[in-house]
């Protein structure tokens, strides 16, 4: 089973803090589904991938936070799920 992402997936609200002021975040969606797949925001991305950090990037999914008190956006990484952590939700979920 491939990752999935339990945001994209409906299994999780995204629930990050500002990492300026700590407020929490609105979820503004997925961040390629936002700019689109023809944005330079998604070749500015693919390079910070193949320059920066690709191991630790692996399995996240990238979403976007919207601070209402900073009136700003930040790019969130969210934590993919394999399949056994989906499978210990599924059974948290069915107690
Ligand atoms: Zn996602
Ligand atoms: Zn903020």
């Amino acid at each position: 089973m491939d990752h999935l992402c339990p945001v994209c997936n409906g299994l999780l609200d995204l629930r990050e803090a500002c990492p300026l002021c700590s407020h929490p975040l609105d979820d503004s969606g997925r961040l390629y589904d936002y700019y689109g797949d023809y944005s330079p925001y998604r070749e500015i991305e693919d390079s910070k991938l193949s320059n920066g950090v690709p191991d630790a990037l692996q399995h996240r999914c990238l979403h976007l936070g919207w601070c209402p008190n900073c009136s700003e956006e930040h790019i969130l990484a969210v934590e993919e799920w394999d399949e056994n952590t989906l499978f210990r939700y599924m059974q948290a979920a069915s107690d």
